[in-house]
């Protein structure tokens, strides 16, 4: 087990770094039963911290199960009013958000895909408006994991469970540079380097992005305008806050109508306690046209088919194969981390914060600025040491990105 002292250390980085909590401010947390000890490690700090409430959703993998197994389907289907009023009744006071996931990746295995599809986009649908708040960056908000059992078994197969734990625990603390004598600088850091190659990627503008692998030959276009983000994010109120930790990516979007070719992913996909793997994705025009998966062909069928920008692209991030996550050599079957250890894209809405303007828009506008919109945004790798990457100027010249699956651009800045 890991001591209480780095648990501290953690709770202190996702508060300060990730959240970045401020005096007086209430904070609501998503977690599971599970992972009480540690959250109420986060609340005590949070409180001395000057939080003026901190409030607890608890959630428990299988009392989630139970309901799937049991309930009728008409209450799976509908998702509950007073849970989008707490919601929205957080987000209006200006609370920061935290999110501390930890789900077996396996959970909903045997419940049928078409059950899990409703459940999620009732749920989506509810949310539509608190969703407004995170993607526009209108709070400040956080994701980040800490293990559970049947997780870190899933991960450790060979291991029991108290060690498959352990060895989780000790992965996310190096991932989330809690090992460090000073994390929080050490995320200052990070978030400089991020921030320059950020950078480096807007001005250099590029129409166009090449992305060649096995399975993979994928066009993909970015609009006018786009901004690629990466980081370190700001909230409307002007506070610096982390959404994801770990987070190794920078990430724009692609036109939601200049999609054209095939790839095909490089990592199982987690979606919804569903899994995914082994698939491909043909697009044209933006759109998806053809796809097959080894596993999970019913779950990726459904999602597709959440609603109509479910099959358009919504993010495209740069992920070198060389980080911390990817160093691990695990896969965490939890896209937090997964898609941290590789390039990926995201099916369904696009974050309108990657579009010059993009907040103020409305939808037809976004729509004309090539802003994909969805009930979902779903993130899957692509990212591979096989994978070589060209950015097209506006010029029509073009230059490696990244070569072998890492940077060829030097994204230094020196
Ligand atoms: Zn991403
Ligand atoms: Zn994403």
């Amino acid at each position: 087990m890991v001591s209480q002292q780095i648990q501290e250390k953690y709770a202190e980085l996702a508060l300060r770094t990730g959240v970045n909590l401020q005096k007086g401010q209430a904070l609501m947390i998503n977690s599971s039963l599970e992972g009480a000890d540690f959250t109420k490690i986060v609340a005590k700090k949070a409180y001395e911290l000057g939080a003026k409430d901190v409030h607890i959703n608890w959630a428990d993998d299988e009392l989630t199960l139970l309901k799937y197994q049991y309930a009728p389907e008409e209450v799976i289907a509908d998702y509950p009013e007073w849970k989008v009023k707490l919601h929205d009744t957080f987000a209006e006071d200006g609370a920061a958000v935290l999110n501390i996931r930890s789900t077996n990746p396996d959970l909903l295995k045997d419940i049928d895909p078409k059950k899990v599809a409703k459940a999620n986009k009732a749920a989506a649908q509810a949310m539509t408006n608190f969703r407004k708040y995170t993607m526009n960056d209108k709070i400040t908000w956080s994701i980040i994991s800490i293990p559970t059992g049947d997780w870190a078994q899933k991960i450790f197969p060979d291991k029991s469970r108290e060690d498959a734990i352990a060895s989780l625990w000790e992965a996310i603390i190096k991932i989330v540079r809690v090992d460090q004598e000073d994390p929080i600088a050490a995320w200052d850091a990070h978030n400089e380097t991020l921030k320059t190659a950020r950078e480096i990627l807007n001005e250099k503008n590029y129409k166009k992005l090449i992305f060649k692998a096995p399975g993979t030959d994928l066009e993909l276009e970015l609009p006018d305008g786009h901004i690629w983000k990466g980081g370190s994010a700001v909230s409307e109120k002007g506070i610096t806050f982390n959404p994801n930790m770990p987070t190794e990516e920078v990430f724009s979007m692609p036109h939601k109508y200049g999609v054209n070719g095939t790839v095909a992913s490089t990592k199982p996909l987690n979606y919804g306690g569903s899994l995914i793997d082994n698939f491909s994705l043909t697009f044209k025009d933006g759109k998806v046209v053809d796809f097959k998966a080894e596993q999970g062909q019913d779950t990726l069928k459904h999602l597709l088919e959440t609603d109509e920008g479910a099959s358009r692209l919504g993010e495209i991030a740069l992920v070198p194969h060389e980080s911390p996550v990817s160093q691990s050599g695990l896969i965490f079957y939890n896209t937090l981390f997964d898609e941290n250890a590789s390039c990926h894209i995201a099916l369904g809405k696009a974050y309108p914060t990657n579009v010059k303007g993009g907040s103020a828009m409305n939808e037809a506008e976004l729509d004309k600025a090539g802003v994909n919109d969805s009930l979902t945004h779903v993130d899957f790798m692509i990212g591979s040491e096989k994978l070589d990457i060209d950015g097209v100027k506006a010029d029509g010249s073009s230059e490696p990105v990244f070569r072998n699956g890492t940077w060829a651009l030097d994204i230094t800045g020196k």
